[in-house]
């Protein structure tokens, strides 16, 4: 019998006309940024999402950068962000001379806990960035309640919640402003990209101008100015038009990917729940009022010892599974800023016990009945 391929973690998968329109940026001409198909890009997320503007960005990281730079955080301000999180959430800020100020997240969906955040708010808190973990909305009414209550912008970092819903409304529409990842391991992908949402209409210009090396050259471009010259701090954001061509494949074929992702998360859930059960591991959890992304599937596990053998144990048997997130109060920079072990147990523990099992979008049913055939013989 031959030995079986090994079902990856993640890998790049080409859906729709990706490579058409990559040609079609080369034969227009233009392929540095804010071609054809950036602005294609831009208006598809603002009529799909309903935001008054999109900037496409080289990634995701420099989406939340220019949220640093709109809200002016300076230095000694501090922003409130999940310990539970991809290191670019906080660096952005850190970046400006911000202190992180961590909060847990909540035990069922793994988000940032919203009844501990009234406690850490100081007169110095300038932002609240809850990140809507796997894709599944933070409780944004009482987030948006505590902010508007102490006058503090909420800024979403929504990587892992394109068309995932919040009470019926679009994760990224319910900040001021949000960020989003066309990262390799996102639902969506150019490799790397990113996307500022910006629903507060104010900030619009100043984020063009922040995006175009801080000059007025958009406005220049659509006659608003006579002249082209720098106005403002900035930096460079824009991704070339030939992965907005790209991206615009891949996000021209929405319904096709979601509709993959949300039976590739569906068999899993379905497919372990009884082993789950029987074995102390805990699935998902996705509140009633809440549409999911499908980003990911993870389970957690019963303990770190059992985490580590169980990645090792499907590693023999070629299924790729990863963990991800430590806690950001206990990394080297976090403890520069006074994290001490103990300060967010439950990021602690989920740190420990978590593992995302293979999903990508061209995942088969056979490799992924072979993964849950696979763990369901896992020893304890
Ligand atoms: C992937 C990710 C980012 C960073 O995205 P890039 O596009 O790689 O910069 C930021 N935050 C979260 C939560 C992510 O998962």
């Amino acid at each position: 019998m031959s030995k079986a391929h090994c079902v990856d973690f993640n890998h790049p998968v080409l859906i729709g006309r990706e490579l058409e329109y990559v040609a079609e940026a080369f034969r227009n001409g233009h392929i540095s940024g804010d071609g054809a198909f950036t602005k294609k890009c831009h208006v598809l997320l603002e009529q799909q999402l309903g935001v008054p503007k999109a900037l496409l960005t080289t990634n995701c990281t420099h989406a939340l950068e220019m949220m640093a730079l709109l809200l002016d955080i300076q230095p000694g301000d501090e922003v409130i962000i999940p310990d539970f999180t991809f290191v670019s959430t906080v660096n952005a800020f850190v970046l400006r001379g911000a202190k992180p100020v961590f909060v847990d997240v909540r035990p069922d969906t793994l988000n940032m806990d919203e009844t501990q955040l009234e406690v850490v708010i100081t007169p110095r808190a300038k932002a609240i960035v809850p990140v809507h973990y796997a894709g599944v909305g933070c409780e944004m009414d009482s987030i948006l309640e505590i902010a508007n209550r102490h006058n503090i912008p909420v800024v979403e970092d929504n990587a892992h919640g394109l068309f995932g819903k919040y009470r019926g409304k679009f994760l990224g529409t319910l900040g001021v402003l949000a960020s989003q990842s066309f990262h390799e391991t996102k639902n969506f992908s150019c490799g790397e990209g990113g996307a500022l949402l910006i629903n507060d209409p104010v900030l619009i210009e100043r984020a063009e101008i922040i995006r175009e090396k801080g000059t007025n050259r958009s406005r220049f471009f659509r006659g608003q100015v006579d002249k082209y010259t720098w106005v403002d701090v900035g930096s460079s954001y824009l991704p070339s038009d030939v992965l907005a061509a790209f991206l615009y494949g891949q996000l021209e074929q929405r319904d096709k990917i979601q509709a993959h992702r949300q039976r590739v998360w569906e068999t899993y859930h379905n497919g372990l729940q009884a082993w789950a059960g029987r074995n102390g591991v805990q699935q998902p959890f996705i509140p009633a009022h809440v549409e999911q992304a499908y980003h990911m599937y993870y389970l957690l596990l019963p303990d770190l010892e059992t985490r580590q053998r169980f990645i090792q144990y499907l590693r023999e048997h070629d299924v790729y599974a990863v963990f991800h997130y430590l806690p950001l109060h206990l990394s080297d920079m976090g403890l520069k800023f006074g994290g001490q072990p103990g300060d967010c147990p439950v990021t602690e523990s989920v740190s420990d016990r978590l593992v995302r099992l293979p999903f990508y979008n061209d995942l088969t049913e056979d490799d992924q009945e072979r993964v849950i055939k696979t763990i369901a013989k896992f020893d304890f």
